[in-house]
């Protein structure tokens, strides 16, 4: 499979802050990469260095085979084939549709109608050339912004937060036209977001990052379910670690044994990672092993906060049909699904 970016050991400082550490990325074509973390972690830069407006202290960058930044090399935007969608469209006011998508684009009129055809017919504004950026709705002004920087049909395609100025409900809708769109011109893409639902949605994978570094890059499925880190963990969603010990390929907790076949090795430190849906709790008033915390009614179901005698707290789903108040004796278990994901300290032990 070719490669439509790659990134290897990106470094920027902005003075004494690191806003990106050594970064390695890359993105196979027609992939979508979203680039997911909380503010500040550097996402925002890592797509300025790809597109030119920053350059790095070191580190190299390629686009479509096209190496765009190493030490002694450094390709103006507009050389590097990269196509950039704002968080607020950026369109041009005084440019209708028609004129928008063909800003990019070079080359004879005839060719430049029939590109502007195809493109503006993907994302569905045929019909709305003449239409001036003001009088277009958020998902169409959205949709604009895409087709004009596909039209020049980039290497990679950059899209910094571009829901974000969308109500609740359009963005649901506009991410899946969005999302739709990208696949199919054939796009590749890197899609930033601090939102894990939209990044999850968006991307073939998903590259978590904080503090300027990469923490884990994966599938969403890989990085709920096998984190690498505990930052991964927690910050992907309800996440709970439950001491436990290892004896020969047992995993003793306090919420019952697992086995841990590919776990041999015992020590310090070592906690089972559950989610929410790992664990279940049914009302037992002898014998039980903690009580209901708090309580909170998701629609669907209620997920309920238990304090273990020991203290740890754990979360699990429960029906919605049927209620365990506060205070109320429990035991928890684990899942009979449920396989171990195992910490020592900060990060997850191999299998
Ligand atoms: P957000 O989600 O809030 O947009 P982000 O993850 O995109 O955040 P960046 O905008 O890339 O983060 O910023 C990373 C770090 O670099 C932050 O500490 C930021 O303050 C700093 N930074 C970014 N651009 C500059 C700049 N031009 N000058 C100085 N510091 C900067």
């Amino acid at each position: 499979m070719s490669t439509a970016l790659r990134l290897g050991g990106v470094s920027k400082n902005f003075g004494a802050v690191k806003a990106v550490e050594k970064l390695d990325l890359s993105l196979e074509k027609g992939a979508i990469l979203s680039l997911l973390g909380p503010s500040g972690c550097g996402k925002t830069t890592v797509l300025r260095l790809i597109a030119g407006f920053e350059s790095p202290d070191e580190g190299a960058i390629e686009i479509d085979g096209l190496t765009v930044f190493a030490p002694g090399l450094n390709l103006p935007p507009e050389k590097r084939r990269a196509g950039m969608v704002f968080q607020d469209y950026a369109l041009f006011p005084h440019l209708d549709v028609y004129k928008n998508t063909a800003f990019g684009l070079t080359g004879k009129e005839e060719r430049k109608k029939a590109r502007i055809g195809e493109v503006l017919s993907l994302v569905g504004l045929i019909g709305l050339e003449h239409r001036m950026p003001h009088q277009l709705s958020g998902g169409q002004q959205q949709r604009l912004a895409l087709a004009r920087a596909i039209a020049p049909g980039p290497g990679v395609m950059l899209l910094d937060e571009p829901f974000s100025n969308l109500d609740t409900q359009l963005r649901v809708q506009i991410r899946g036209e969005i999302r739709d769109i990208l696949k199919r011109s054939g796009a590749s893409a890197v899609f930033v977001t601090h939102d894990r639902d939209e990044a999850f949605f968006m991307g073939d994978r998903v590259s978590v990052m904080s503090g300027g570094r990469l923490e884990q890059t994966g599938t969403p499925y890989e990085l709920f379910h096998r984190p690498d880190t505990r930052f991964v963990a927690e910050f992907l969603g309800t996440a709970d670690f439950i001491p436990c010990s290892l004896r020969d390929s047992l995993a003793e907790t306090e919420i019952g044994p697992l086995q841990a076949p590919n776990h041999r090795e015992a020590g310090e430190g070592l906690h089972i990672l559950t989610r929410p849906d790992d664990v279940i709790v049914r009302e037992s008033s002898s014998g039980g092993n903690g009580a209901v915390a708090s309580l909170s009614f998701l629609g669907t179901n209620y997920i309920y906060s238990v304090r273990l005698d020991s203290g740890t707290v754990v979360h699990a789903f429960g029906p919605h049909d049927k209620v365990l108040a506060r205070g109320v004796r429990v035991k928890a278990a684990f899942d009979p699904h449920y396989r171990p994901v195992i910490f020592k300290d900060e990060i997850r032990m191999k299998s």
